[in-house]
This record gives C-alpha cells, sequence and structure tokens, in this order.
C-alpha cells in the first residue's frame, strides 16, 4: 500500500526494532507505517504535554521561549513540556514548571485538556495533547528561570497580554482570566 507521507511520518523509513523497511497498511481504519517482518506497528499518537497557569493579582505568568531548536522560538507561552514515559502529569508538569521558571509550584486542578494539531520543531514535527493545570506557588521569582530555555519571564494581565503566545494558549489564558 502506498501513501504520501504526512509531515510526521516522513523520516521514518525503517522498522526501528529489525530495520526492515516501513510500509503502509491499513490497521484499525487508518493506514499506519508496519513492518512486514516483524509486525511492527508505528503508532502515531500525539505527545502528552502539560501546562501550568499561574495567577497572581489576576495576572498569568508566561515564559518566552529561547531554545531555537524547540517549537515556537521567540513567542511567549504558559510554562510546561513533553511527559517522560513513567511521569504522572501533575508531577510532570511540576518538575517542567520548575526546570523552566526556577518556581516549585503544586499542581491544582485540570483546566483544559486539547489536541495542538501540529507545529514543526528545528527537529521534528509534533501533534500533542496538552493538559493545562491550575499551579499554586508559596513563593515566586522572576529571576531565576533557566535562560538556555527561556529568555523572560513576567506576569501578564489580559489586558496586556503578548501577541505572539504559542500552542494556542492564548485562547486558553483570556477564557481563565476572564472568569476571575
Ligand atoms: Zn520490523
Amino acid at each position: 500500500m502506498t501513501t504520501k507521507r504526512q509531515f510526521f511520518e516522513v523520516d521514518y523509513y525503517y522498522c526501528p526494532r529489525c530495520k526492515n523497511e516501513l510500509k503502509f497498511k491499513l490497521i484499525d481504519g487508518k493506514k499506519r507505517l508496519h513492518c512486514q517482518r516483524c509486525d511492527f506497528i508505528f503508532y502515531n499518537n500525539p505527545k502528552p504535554v502539560v501546562s501550568g497557569l499561574l495567577i497572581k493579582n489576576k495576572e498569568v505568568l508566561l515564559i518566552k521561549r529561547n531554545d531555537k531548536k524547540a517549537s515556537f522560538y521567540g513567542y511567549w507561552s504558559l510554562p510546561g513540556g513533553i511527559l517522560e514515559i513513567d511521569e504522572e502529569p501533575k508531577k510532570g508538569l511540576e518538575r517542567e514548571f520548575a526546570e523552566e521558571t526556577g518556581i516549585a509550584v503544586r499542581a491544582g486542578k485540570i483546566i483544559n485538556g486539547y489536541l495542538i494539531k501540529h507545529y514543526q520543531t528545528g527537529r521534528q514535527s509534533y501533534a500533542s495533547v496538552d493538559i493545562v493545570f491550575e499551579v499554586g506557588a508559596k513563593k515566586i521569582y522572576l529571576n531565576k528561570f533557566n535562560q538556555k530555555e527561556v529568555s523572560k519571564i513576567d506576569f501578564f494581565s489580559i489586558k496586556n497580554l503578548p501577541k505572539k503566545i504559542a500552542f494556542g494558549h492564548k485562547k486558553i489564558i483570556i477564557n481563565y482570566l476572564n472568569k476571575l
């Protein structure tokens, strides 16, 4: 079965298990890359992403993205990142939030969960499912962020949100701040 490869499949030609060539096969109602030799199926699922909403005086904390090899360089976003294979979402968010901002947080309730259809990074393309949590912090610093990943962090009110906000976070932020 030949099918035009989609953006996220272009780099995958060989079976990661046995090195045989991958070919498209209709499996569970979708054409998927499949290995005829060892029966490996490339299930192309969205990556699980977690993001955190930290609010102070009705303002939201955003980070300015500073990694040229990552997606949305120069854009603002909620702090967060991709879960590891063995990581609970809340724990993953607390880890990513602290890594990026230098602020220790506790993840609270889930605000939203949605598909981010696809985006290109320097290395590869993704689709992801973003789970957005409320977070709380005992102490907030604006000067302990990770300078490799982040160039600035700051609080923004609904009236002065930056124009360039990544991952569809703008809609979620506006909805949330409007209800405060
Ligand atoms: Zn194989």
